[in-house]
């Protein structure tokens, strides 16, 4: 019989512990060194430079190959380098099929590569399956991101990856707000997966860093071809780093994914607030497919404050235990407000359009007591009637 995959806990927990050669270290050594020696004239080994190759990035290259599903991954410098590697694929006239409310940073690439003529774009509301489908013709790539920074839409990747694949087109999921502990958008049939590792993954906002996970080899050759040519790839450091805050990340998201379901029910009673989204409650409206595609709802929330930009203020300014700054997914909590913080960029007309609107508050729960966390959001929503 052969051996039983090993689970995704072990897999994050202990991938490549105990494979040092050289002095037997269990835990998997962090090399810097920039070049490796040749085993002979005109012999290369497996790493011969470090933008092209390196055993640290590797290890954790591999491990997230495993968590994903996929055949390989390529790590890079940043989440945005990984997007921008993936858009990499499409060529001049080519059509990119986009969410309205991606990450602003996100939309603002994909624009700004647009406007050099790189590929055409197309923004929709993946949530409505017959403009999506409309938008698919002579359709190449399909970017999805699923639940969408800061609104918590969720998407069904299942479908939108057949519609696509239909159509001829491949499929990039940002699994970003999610990570593989909770959602492997592989198995669900997409192509690419990306990552800013800098969030959950890493987990303690000391690194800043991306990867994309390929389902099929020839893209993992072709990207990581890509990712050498541009050097692009991701620093020694921050891959070990990684690989560190990875250890962790199943009981990390188990403990923020708890709290994070107590303050949605918390702020959802509260009169200062208008709307809560998270993908975890009840009447959230992608709460059937967050459930299916989903194996837990997540540590990211938003909400509106029904009084708009001076209630945000004193809100924001009334904070003691959050803090004010942007990111996610690491072991402090953190509040954002996506209109003038990570969603500026897109410009109001389209934040709009997207439905981000100046009251909305983006909070990501970290490790904190969840007594403390409430107390805290309690006291500085007080702070917007005084
Ligand atoms: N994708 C999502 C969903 C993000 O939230 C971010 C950053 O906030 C990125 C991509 C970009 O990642 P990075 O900041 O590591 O470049």
């Amino acid at each position: 019989m052969p051996p039983r995959e090993r689970d995704l806990h072990t897999i994050a927990a202990s991938n490549g512990v105990g494979t040092d050669k050289a002095f037997g270290a269990v835990t998997p050594p962090l090399h810097l060194s920039t070049t490796y020696l040749f085993p002979g004239f005109g012999e290369e080994g497996p790493y011969a430079y470090s933008r092209t190759a390196n055993p640290t990035r590797h290890q954790l290259g591999d491990t997230l190959a495993k968590l994903e599903g996929g055949a390989g991954a390529v790590v890079t410098a940043s989440g945005m380098a990984a997007v921008d590697l993936v858009l990499s694929r499409l060529s001049a006239g080519q059509r990119l099929v986009a969410p309205h409310d991606c990450y602003g940073g996100s939309y603002r690439l994909m624009q700004a590569r647009a406007a050099q003529l790189r590929f055409t774009v197309v923004f929709v509301d993946q949530s409505d399956l017959a403009a999506t489908r409309a938008a698919l013709t002579d359709c190449a790539l399909l970017y999805i991101e699923t639940p969408s920074n800061p609104l918590m839409r969720v998407v069904d990747i299942e479908t939108l990856s057949s519609l696509a694949h239909a159509a001829g087109a491949k499929v990039a999921v940002d699994n970003t707000f999610l990570s593989p502990a909770l959602q492997r958008p592989l198995t669900l049939g997409a192509d690419f997966v990306i990552h800013s590792t800098t969030k959950f993954l890493n987990g303690h906002s000391d690194i800043v860093g991306g990867a994309v996970i390929c389902k099929s080899p020839d893209d993992v050759a072709a990207l990581a071809d890509w990712a050498n040519t541009t050097g692009v790839t991701g620093a020694p450091f921050d891959s070990y780093m990684t690989l560190r805050g990875i250890r962790t990340l199943f009981p990390r998201l188990e403990r923020q994914q708890h709290t994070a379901a107590v303050i949605a029910e918390f702020l959802q009673a509260h009169a200062a607030v208008s709307a809560v989204h998270y993908p975890g409650l009840l009447d959230h409206p992608g709460h059937e497919i967050a459930r299916r595609q989903q194996t837990g709802f997540g540590a990211m929330l938003s909400f509106d404050l029904r009084d708009g930009v001076p209630a945000v203020r004193a809100f924001v300014e009334a904070l003691q235990v959050f803090s004010l700054a942007e990111s996610l997914g690491g072991v402090e909590s953190l509040i954002a407000h996506p209109a003038t913080m990570t969603h500026a960029s897109m410009g109001a007309q389209a934040r709009a359009v997207a439905g981000i609107g100046d009251g909305l508050i983006r909070v990501s729960v970290g490790l904190e007591s969840e007594r403390d966390l409430l107390d805290d959001l309690s006291q500085a929503l007080s702070a917007i009637t005084a």
